[in-house]
């Protein structure tokens, strides 16, 4: 295993650039016969995530090397670290890979309470609680938070955990339009009277979910105006950092320190591990009331294995950088590098005229295709050129706004993002997906 997390990302996966192996599959019917009429399928899998130069691998004609545009790996954490990845080997001989307990059955080690004490303070929460799944976090959290009499006004566009979570409570679900506090507003009005108690009216709770940066927009929320909207109705907000937290803010504490929200003005804090922290689990960071509420009622709390000791590790290390804490500065350089590279390679793609989604200062790049037929050419041709990108369609996306998504690394060189400019215009073009003009070069 500790081979595995040298050569691999730590617990989980990413890094600027990674190896794929395509494998092939003969297309059989049900009793195993060749389907002859059928070609035989292909698909990719990632052989290894490193950044050694490929000193391990042979190549062969069926390993490509990859940069790799698609991970989530915000700060480069999620490839051998020389201040976590060495506590997380510790951690992983002292404890093992896995607790093989659930939190009130033996599986919470010091570590585990370091962990929500160290997450408390980095969102600058009170208390937090940690799961071993950012998706479960969601899903899981919310059918103990809200039940039938509660009314979740959810975004639009928020994730699917957030969607079967708030499906699975069992409240009413009503859907704003996608970051558009008015018409957040319009909908809080026809439930409730302005400024009417929280006593006073038909809904025992009401919660209102929203996301830091929308993953498949790129946009930052509109945090303040949602915030006071949710003031004047008396709702609660809970806020999804998944893909924020850690990316974005001064030191790296998400949308609030962005924005300049205050965080005791957010009830509800959601993040996940699995992004900038380059491990996995999710959080929940809220009063401490809140916190111990979920601590004895959270099914996913009492009954599901503990995060897994060297993820929390992993953790708490990459926090530590982030947070200077480890002697260093290169939290704040990460930091300032994703957000260089996030507005470089931004305006280079809007310059070529691309159709570019999202906001500044947002690592998460979606380019439009629109037309899903033009998904498979982009994709290949990106990776005949060695540029692995993420392409999403329906149901991610509604039918006709089929797109790449972009995802951009503090550990991706200058070097790196000209490479992929160039691989990317030059697709662009063959494929038809420059809507607007180019912006003439500088000699
Ligand atoms: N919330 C949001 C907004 C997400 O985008 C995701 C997944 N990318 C999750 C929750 C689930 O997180 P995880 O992948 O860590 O389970």
């Amino acid at each position: 295993t500790t081979t595995t997390l040298h050569g691999y990302a730590p617990i989980c996966l990413g890094l600027e650039d990674f190896y794929i192996r395509r494998l092939y599959l003969r297309i059989q019917d049900c009793f195993g016969r060749p389907i002859s009429s059928a070609p035989d399928a292909w698909f990719d899998v990632v052989e290894r995530y490193s950044n050694d130069n490929n000193k391990t691998l042979k190549r062969t004609t069926k390993i490509s090397r990859c940069l790799n545009l698609g991970s989530y790996n915000y700060l480069g954490f999620a490839a051998a670290d020389e201040y976590c990845t060495p506590r997380v080997v510790e951690t992983l001989e002292k404890y093992s890979p896995s607790t093989c307990s659930s939190r009130v059955d033996g599986g919470t080690t010091l570590l585990h309470n370091e962990l929500e004490e160290c997450v408390a303070n980095f969102v600058q929460k009170p208390a937090a609680i940690v799961f071993g799944m950012g998706y479960v976090t969601n899903s899981a959290i919310l059918p103990v938070l809200m039940g039938k009499g509660s009314l979740i006004i959810s975004d639009s566009l928020n994730h699917n955990s957030i969607v079967n979570g708030a499906r699975g409570s069992g409240a009413t679900i009503r859907v704003f339009q996608h970051n558009t506090p008015p018409h957040l507003e319009e909908v809080l009005r026809e439930q409730i009277a302005e400024g009417q108690p929280r006593t006073h009216r038909p809904w025992k709770k009401i919660v209102v979910i929203v996301e830091g940066i929308y993953s498949m927009e790129g946009e930052l929320c509109k945090l303040p105006e949602i915030i006071a909207v949710c003031k004047k109705y008396k709702a609660y907000t809970y806020l999804d950092e998944a893909h924020s937290i850690g990316a974005v803010g001064k030191t790296g504490r998400g949308v609030c320190e962005l924005l300049g929200v205050d965080t005791a003005d957010v009830d509800i804090m959601m993040g996940t591990f699995t992004k900038s922290f380059g491990s996995c689990g999710g959080y929940i960071a809220g009063s401490k009331e809140l916190i111990k509420y979920l601590k004895y009622t959270c099914p996913a709390h009492l009954y599901a294995t503990s995060i897994s000791p060297p993820a929390a590790q992993q953790i708490i290390s990459s926090i530590q950088v982030i947070l200077g804490e480890d002697g260093s500065n290169r939290g704040a350089q990460k930091l300032s590098q994703i957000r260089e590279n996030s507005n470089f390679f931004r305006s280079e793609l809007q310059k070529m005229g691309f159709e570019v989604l999202g906001d500044n200062d947002s690592p998460v790049m979606p380019i439009m295709l629109y037309n899903p037929a033009k998904i498979p050419a982009f994709s290949r041709e990106c990776l005949k050129q060695n540029v692995a990108v993420v392409t999403v369609a329906f149901p991610a996306t509604p039918l006709l706004l089929a797109r790449a998504r972009i995802c951009i690394s503090a550990s991706h060189s200058r070097e790196d993002l000209i490479k992929a400019l160039k691989v990317i215009s030059s697709v662009g073009d063959l494929v038809g997906i420059k809507y607007f003009p180019a912006e003439p070069q500088k000699q």
